[in-house]
């Protein structure tokens, strides 16, 4: 694809920013589908986010927020989608003609896909184990209340963060576990684990699955080169694991559509992804 004075400019912003495989997984799916568009990675402190998001939102761009910055785009949005108002973070930006900032947090929607793809069956009646309380936690925790598990048991090292998540997302199928001993003996038809315990090669799995009764299948939200700690945990218990990556690819399939309106070619995305792993 050319980059002309016409193509359409969509930034990552975040910090760090280096890491992220976003810029092979969009510049990939743009090109597979012919769009005018280009998208790169942009190192971005907290306060030159909101000048950033408008002026390229007014320029007719957009693009995608991480972290440390999701809750604070979600309150430089103008217009904001269910999913912002519900986990109070924004992951994807982008204009309209009349200069209005819209927002979405396409990490509930591409954890939905994710999942329903990895369980094979529906979410609705299912016993989770969520570990985590940070931004991924919220957005997993949003799509599963609203695809009706049964009951979501919400596991974190700080209590506190987790009762505060589940204040806002929570509801009567939402249990906060204060400690990890009240796990031993508990039956799960999935574990999701949303912590950032496995970014690092080496990083322990942040559950025993030996200690459980039951783990019917395990998600990690984490992904990276190596095999995550909780991945490696759960298939050494025998139970169907998978990390991250497949929710990564998903998240960004939704994005794209928001900023191009139409579906997007996830199949080149997943090529993409797998040749940054293997590269
Ligand atoms: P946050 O910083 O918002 O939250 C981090 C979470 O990890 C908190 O619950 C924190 O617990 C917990 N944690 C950190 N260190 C430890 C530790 N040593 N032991 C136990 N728990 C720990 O991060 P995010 O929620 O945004 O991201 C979490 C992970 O999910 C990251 O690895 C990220 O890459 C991944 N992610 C993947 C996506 C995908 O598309 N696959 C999308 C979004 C995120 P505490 O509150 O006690 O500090």
């Amino acid at each position: 694809m050319k980059v002309t004075s016409t193509t359409r400019v969509l930034t990552l912003l975040g910090d760090p920013v280096a890491h992220s495989a976003s810029p092979e997984l969009q510049n990939a799916a743009f090109a597979a589908a012919g769009v005018d568009g280009v998208y790169v990675a942009v190192r971005c402190a907290p306060d030159d986010l909101v000048g950033f998001m408008r002026g390229l939102a007014r320029a007719g761009g957009g693009g995608n927020v991480t972290l440390p910055h999701k809750e604070k785009a979600a309150s430089i949005l103008d217009i904001r989608s269910e999913a912002v108002r519900r986990t109070g973070a924004c992951n994807t930006f982008w204009g309209d003609d009349e200069g209005r900032v819209h927002g979405d947090n396409t990490d509930v929607e591409g954890f939905r896909r994710a999942l329903e793809t990895f369980l094979e069956g529906p979410t609705a009646g299912i016993r989770v184990l969520l570990l985590g309380a940070g931004g991924a936690a919220r957005a997993a925790l949003a799509a599963l209340v609203a695809d009706g598990a049964g009951e979501i048991l919400l596991y974190n090292r700080s209590q506190e963060r987790a009762r505060a998540v589940s204040r806002r997302i929570g509801g009567p199928k939402v249990r906060v576990v204060p400690i990890a001993r009240e796990l031993e003996g508990e039956d799960f038809d999935l574990v999701v684990n949303a912590t950032r315990l496995g970014l690092a090669p080496g990083d322990p799995s942040p559950v025993d699955f030996r200690k459980l009764n039951r783990a019917g299948a395990a998600m990690d939200l984490v992904y990276g080169r190596h095999t995550t700690g909780f991945v490696q945990a759960a298939e050494a218990a025998g139970i169907r694991a998978t990390d991250g990556m497949d929710m990564l690819i998903q998240q960004g399939a939704v994005s794209f559509e928001r900023w191009w309106g139409h579906v997007a070619p996830v199949e080149a995305m997943r090529e993409a992804v797998a040749e940054r792993q293997t590269g």
